[in-house]
This record gives structure tokens, C-alpha cells and sequence, in this order.
């Protein structure tokens, strides 16, 4: 198998982390001084069509939704794409509440070259700045800066360690998580505390980030089987939803309306939604793995055991984030980001500045995995003393409180349920090809958790939404 690690590598010591609310009630919670005045609602046509009938019902208002209707309708079929939310975007979405758009679902476009979403923002014209990974400094529990000796020696012992494990995967009759892969390596070597620390340290960056997952909760097999495009990563400084409303302009979109039940057959498909009944031809579905998994939507005939299966089998993960606005900039002004190797590992870790992209005081914090539902139970109030003390240690007591703060809590999002799929142990790529399988040529499936290829990503919810449309077109 091959290694990921060199893309996915967002916590290369040297480097720093990357990856990776309706308000409240909805996921996210967020205060601020400021007032917003830059655009956040997209431009689709959501109050003039009134029929209840289409060639294409598309279910979910996501990339994977917004790509599938702009296709079909440019195949010549009418459609009416369903949102629960009264926004789209689903799991990409810029939200403005601190003055500026910031990013709290998606906010990179992976590997530039080969890219769908490189060539959409290319043709519409849509901004990106390149990310640089290395330009970031590491911190230890302490708050001193670690030395280049000290972060070199800390990433060729993840690679020492790593490569067996690497032999494990290809190696093993049975699958097994990918911590007891480590641990059984570790289990050989002698490392003393703090090697293991940072090592634990690394290793959370490609998981916890990355996949929304710990190490404990992904298959040694099949955790990293996703393919990725090469060059560099970019975002989207005004805002990665620039993307979604540009493919939206134009199209049917019902905002405000829940699927409830979707019954299919031979002549069509019938959704009821909280807004009324709805008729079709075919369908598409789009609904993120976590909202499939909680059984909340009637499929009248049930969905099939291999189906059903794979939605039991795979698991959403979660990534947060944290962003917190300053009056003024007081770490490094030309930096991407920082690490901070504290005593609990994955609780800020992991940060980022907005100085080099937007010019603006603002630094984000992610969480992943564990951490990142452990977040989810935390008051604001907490949340933010925890950032406090984090980085009243790297930069001194006499740092100003923040003027405003977001939060997301995506694992409490009645729409999403989890950030994106990842592949637990006993799991395979395999689960989501039997996700994406389409039922007697009525009912079709899209959706980052239908990317056997390019899972948990823009560009697969993109791919495999333009895919059930074309075969359906
Ligand atoms: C914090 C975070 C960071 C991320 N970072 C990146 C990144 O940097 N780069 C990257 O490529 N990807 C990233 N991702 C993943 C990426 O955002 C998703 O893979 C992608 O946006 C999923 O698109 P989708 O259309 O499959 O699903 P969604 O965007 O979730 O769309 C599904 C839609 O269905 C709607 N829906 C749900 N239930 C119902 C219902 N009952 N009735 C009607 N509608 C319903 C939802 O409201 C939603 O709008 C990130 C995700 C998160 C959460």
C-alpha cells in the first residue's frame, strides 16, 4: 500500500497542522463584535418555483447535490434540489459572523493538479492562496520553540515507526486498529516518555486531522486506501462557499425542507419532505453518512442489506474548529501556523493564522477525533479558557482576550452528524462502492461517503454527484 503521509503530512513537526453552527442549536456557537457586511446567502432560485414535480429530485443541498443538479440540468432534465438547512453548502460553508468569511466545513482544495475544483474556481474566476505546511513553528508543553535538530528527529522517528507498520498492513491475516499496529511496534522499541509524546503528537496530526478519527478507531487495513491529487493545497480567501453558490445560481433549490420518507419504485420516486410531497422520476440522494446512519429517513422498500451494511459499517468521524478574532497580532506575523505538543495531546494542538491569507488577527484551532467530540460537550466559556491557557503559555500572559469566537460542533449537527467518513477497523473501501450503487435505476447515491477514491473530500462529494448524474443523463 502505498504511503499517504506525504500530503496528509499536516503535522510534520517542522511544519505545522493544517487540515483541515447554524449558531446555536444547530452546531455552531459564535460571538463577536464585529458587524458583517460581506454576502453569506447563495443565489439559487429559491422563491419563485412552486411545482412539486420533477424529471430529478436531488436530496441535499451539499457540493455533491449542487454538481448533480447543475449536470442534469444542463442534460436537459428538470430538477428540485431539497435542503433541510436554510442555506446550501452543507458541509462547506463561509461564515461571516466575525466580519470576514471564514471557512467552517472545507477549507482546502487537496492537491491543485487534476483537480475538478481547481478548474472550477479557474473558470469562475474564484481566488485561492497556496498553503504552505513548513512555514509554522513547533511548540513543547512549555511553550519553547523547538529546534530544527529536535523537529528532525522527531519526524524520522514517525518514519522509522511508521514504515513497519507499513509492513504490518500489507503483512496481517486480520485486520486490526491501526493504534494496536503502533503499539505492537512500539511494544519493540525502547522510547522514552517524551519520544513517545511527540511521537502520539505526530501520528493524531495524520489521524485525528485528517480522518476525524484517532488511531484506535481506524482500520490498519484500509485507513489511508483514498487516492489524492498531486501539488499544492490551496483556500479560498473569500470564503470556500464561493464555490457551491456560482454552481447553484440558477437552479430550483427548496431551502427549509427535511426529507422525512423517500418511497421508490418502478414508477418513480415519492419524498415526503416538512414542506409537502414531492414526485420524480429518479432520485438522488446526498444525505451525509452521518444523518443515514441515525435511521431518521423512511426508505419504503427498506434499503438493501449490502447497503444498510456498508452505512453500519463505515463511521463519521469529526473535525472542529476554533476560530478566535484579536484586536491585534502578537505571535509571529509571516507564519501559516503553530503546533504545541502539550501534555494532552490533540487539545490545542494544532493552529493556524489568518495574517498571511486575509491579513486579519484571527487565529483557528482544530480538534479531531475524540478531542473533537470531548470539545462538543464543553460551555463556550470553556472552550475559549482552554485556547487561553494554551496560548497564554507559547506567548505570555500579556496577550488580550479575543474580541469574538466561533465554534463548530459539527457532531451535533442535526444535519450532518460527524464532519466525514473514515474507515474503521473491519470496514473497507468496498462499503462505500456499495454506498454508491444506485437501487433499480430510480434511486441514486452521492456524497463524499460514496467516494471509494477520494472520501471525506470537496472534490469526491463533487465527483460522485456529476457521476450519478451522468448516469442518470
Ligand atoms: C470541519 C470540516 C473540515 C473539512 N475540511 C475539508 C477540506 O479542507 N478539504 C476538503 O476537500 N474537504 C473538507 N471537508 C469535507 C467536505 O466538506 C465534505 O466532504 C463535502 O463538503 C461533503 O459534501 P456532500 O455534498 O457530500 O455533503 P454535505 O455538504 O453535507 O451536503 C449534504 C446536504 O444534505 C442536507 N441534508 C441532511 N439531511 C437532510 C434531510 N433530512 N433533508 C434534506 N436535506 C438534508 C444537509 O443539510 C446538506 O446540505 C471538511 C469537512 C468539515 C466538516
Amino acid at each position: 500500500m502505498k504511503n499517504k503521509l506525504s500530503r496528509r503530512n499536516f503535522l510534520k513537526i517542522s511544519s505545522v497542522v493544517t487540515a483541515s453552527t447554524l449558531l446555536a442549536g444547530c452546531g455552531v456557537t459564535s460571538e463577536s463584535n464585529s458587524e458583517s457586511t460581506l454576502p453569506s446567502s447563495p443565489d439559487p432560485d429559491t422563491e419563485t418555483e412552486t411545482s412539486t414535480q420533477a424529471d430529478v429530485l436531488v436530496i441535499g443541498a451539499g457540493i455533491a447535490g449542487i454538481a448533480a443538479a447543475r449536470k442534469l440540468e444542463q442534460s436537459g432534465l428538470s430538477v428540485i434540489v431539497l435542503e433541510a438547512r436554510n442555506r446550501i453548502g452543507g458541509r462547506m460553508w463561509s461564515d461571516t459572523s466575525l466580519g470576514v468569511p471564514l471557512d467552517l466545513g472545507a477549507s482546502w482544495i487537496h492537491g491543485i493538479e487534476g483537480n475538478p475544483i481547481t478548474e472550477l474556481a479557474n473558470n469562475f474566476g474564484i481566488k485561492t492562496i497556496v498553503t504552505d505546511y513548513d512555514n509554522a513553528i513547533t511548540y513543547n508543553a512549555e511553550g519553547k520553540q523547538l529546534t530544527d535538530k529536535e523537529d528532525s528527529a522527531i519526524e524520522a522517528l514517525f518514519e522509522e515507526i511508521y514504515s513497519e507498520v507499513e509492513f504490518m498492513q500489507e503483512d496481517t491475516d486480520n485486520d486490526m486498529s491501526l493504534e494496536d499496529a503502533i503499539e505492537q511496534v512500539i511494544s519493540g522499541k525502547k522510547l522514552s516518555k517524551e519520544d513517545l509524546r511527540n511521537l502520539h503528537f505526530y501520528i493524531l496530526g495524520q489521524t485525528a486531522e485528517e480522518y476525524g478519527a484517532d488511531p484506535s478507531d481506524l482500520s490498519l487495513w484500509e485507513w489511508d486506501q483514498d487516492e489524492e491529487f498531486d501539488g499544492d493545497d490551496v483556500v479560498f480567501p473569500n470564503g470556500y462557499s464561493e464555490i457551491v453558490y456560482v454552481l447553484a445560481k440558477g437552479l430550483d433549490v427548496r431551502l427549509n425542507t427535511k426529507v422525512l420518507s423517500i418511497s421508490y419504485g418502478s414508477d418513480g420516486v415519492e419524498v415526503e419532505t416538512s414542506s409537502g410531497t414531492f414526485g420524480g422520476d429518479k432520485a438522488i440522494v446526498t444525505i451525509p453518512l452521518g444523518v443515514l446512519k441515525q435511521n431518521q429517513i423512511e426508505f419504503d422498500p427498506p434499503l438493501l442489506a449490502e447497503k444498510q451494511d456498508a452505512i453500519d459499517r463505515l463511521a463519521m468521524g469529526v473535525l472542529n474548529k476554533v476560530y478566535l478574532k484579536f484586536s491585534e497580532v502578537f505571535w509571529e506575523e509571516e507564519i501559516e501556523g503553530f503546533g504545541y505538543i502539550g501534555e494532552n495531546l490533540g487539545e490545542w494542538s494544532d493552529w493556524m493564522s489568518f495574517v498571511p491569507y486575509i491579513n486579519e488577527p484571527i487565529l483557528l484551532a482544530f480538534h479531531g477525533g475524540e478531542k473533537g467530540f470531548a470539545l462538543e460537550e464543553l460551555s463556550d466559556d470553556e472552550v475559549i479558557a482552554g485556547a487561553m491557557e494554551t496560548l497564554r503559555t507559547i506567548f505570555g500572559n500579556d496577550i488580550p482576550e479575543p474580541e469574538g469566537y466561533t465554534i463548530t460542533r459539527w457532531g451535533q449537527d442535526p444535519f450532518a452528524f460527524g464532519s466525514y467518513s473514515h474507515i474503521p477497523p473491519f470496514a473497507s473501501g468496498e462499503d462505500y462502492d456499495a454506498l454508491a450503487k444506485p437501487i433499480d435505476d430510480v434511486l441514486y447515491f452521492a456524497g463524499e461517503a460514496t467516494s471509494r477514491e477520494y472520501p471525506s473530500t470537496v472534490h469526491g462529494a463533487y465527483l460522485s454527484g456529476i457521476a450519478a448524474a451522468e448516469e442518470i443523463a
